[in-house]
């Protein structure tokens, strides 16, 4: 039965009556979010919310009646320090994504080409359309790497890319980077949602190239996800020009407090967690090969494992509270299961119920109703 959410969708997706015409063919976000006892579908951080930000966040909520800074000067301060950077070199946001949506207003004109690899983060090329931006996509290489050298040619105003690479986990490796900023002319995003994981950042690339912007979030490996805080990291002229394309009170004061307070004292918790991410990913990973799954080589918090029967494994997942996402029809690769990676008692709820679906899958029980 569809949600009121999917009528919505539809009705946006059709009615070209009225509005903005590069909407009527974009649709609104929809993933799944039903509550799951073990919920491994949104590469957040499983083992919570850093303490000292918890504490800030019940102190932060006595002030909430007057507004915060107009572009939350005191969190560019941390996040510079975090970065190693300028204040003048940061731009935040609530969320990264509304940092990449700035980016896009703000490095190109509507009409404008945006490359963009294929499978990336999904959400960028729908910034792109929302901005009046015409995406070009570019296939990942058979290897499943970025293939550096169309994104270059592509004749872009600007072009974007994830490293590591949601969903397929790939590093996009720092050679690669200078080659596409040598490539081309255009302003490059380097997206870093999962730079933590990997152990990389870009930024001092920035003082060699004024068109590089590193996007980087505190939803992920800080455990701040719901706060929605991201930011950007490039030469001080273009982040005015985000700074401007952002428009002002975009990081709510709870929020501000918060990624303040976690940036400058929960450091320690964040690097633990990073590190048991990466032990449990790794761990994980060779558990899933003997289950007869094939996750591709990941630098992040999350596996891709392609499999032809993603979207009945996910079904019947959800049937027994565990939550993966699935994508179908990837290119280069197919269809396919993400899993993030979380505590290891959680993993192994998660492997437990995973071994008893496949288990019932190959004796043939579940066939039927899964058609
Ligand atoms: N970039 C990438 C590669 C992501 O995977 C995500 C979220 N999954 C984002 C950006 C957006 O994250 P947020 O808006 O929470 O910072």
């Amino acid at each position: 039965m569809p949600t009121l959410l999917d009528a919505w969708s539809l009705h946006l997706a059709t009615d070209r009556s009225v509005g903005r015409s590069a909407y009527c063919d974009l649709v609104c976000y929809t993933v799944d979010q039903a509550p799951m006892a073990v919920d491994l579908r949104d590469n957040t951080n499983l083992w919570g919310v850093p303490p000292t930000a918890q504490s800030a966040i019940r102190e932060a909520a006595v002030a909430v009646s007057r507004y915060p800074q107009i572009y939350a000067r005191e969190l560019r301060v941390a996040l510079a320090e975090y970065m190693g950077v300028e204040a003048e070199m940061v731009v935040t946001g609530c969320g990264s994504d509304d940092v990449i949506d700035a980016c896009f207003r703000a490095l190109a004109d509507p009409g404008d080409r945006v490359a963009l690899p294929s499978p990336c983060f999904a959400t960028a090329e729908t910034f792109a359309r929302m901005n009046g931006l015409s995406p070009v996509v570019v296939t990942l290489n058979d290897d499943r790497s970025v293939d550096i050298g169309r994104l270059g040619r592509s004749d872009a105003r600007v072009i974007y890319l994830s490293s590591p690479n949601n969903p397929t986990g790939g590093l996009v490796r720092r050679e690669e980077i200078e080659r596409l900023l040598n490539l081309s002319r255009a302003s490059v995003i380097l997206d870093e949602a999962y730079g933590e994981y990997a152990g990389v950042g870009s930024c001092d690339m920035i003082a060699h190239c004024d068109r590089l912007v590193v996007v980087r979030t505190l939803s992920k490996a800080f455990g701040l996800a719901g706060l929605r805080v991201g930011y950007g990291v490039g030469d001080p002229a273009v982040i005015r020009m985000v700074e401007k394309a952002r428009g002002p009170y975009k990081v709510n004061s709870v929020a501000e407090r918060a990624a303040v307070a976690a940036l400058r004292a929960d450091r320690e918790w964040v690097a633990e967690r990073v590190c048991q991410a990466i032990i449990n990913r790794d761990r994980l990973a060779v558990v899933l090969r003997t289950l007869g799954l094939t996750p591709l080589p990941s630098a992040a918090n999350f596996l891709l494992c392609p499999t032809a029967d993603a979207r009945t494994l996910t079904r019947l997942l959800a049937a027994v509270g565990v939550g993966v996402r699935c994508f179908v029809g990837l290119s280069t690769i197919g269809d396919a299961i993400r899993i993030t990676v979380g505590p290891w008692p959680l993993m192994e709820i998660f492997l437990e119920r995973l071994a008893a679906v496949l288990e019932r899958k190959s004796n043939g029980e579940v066939a039927a109703s899964c058609a």
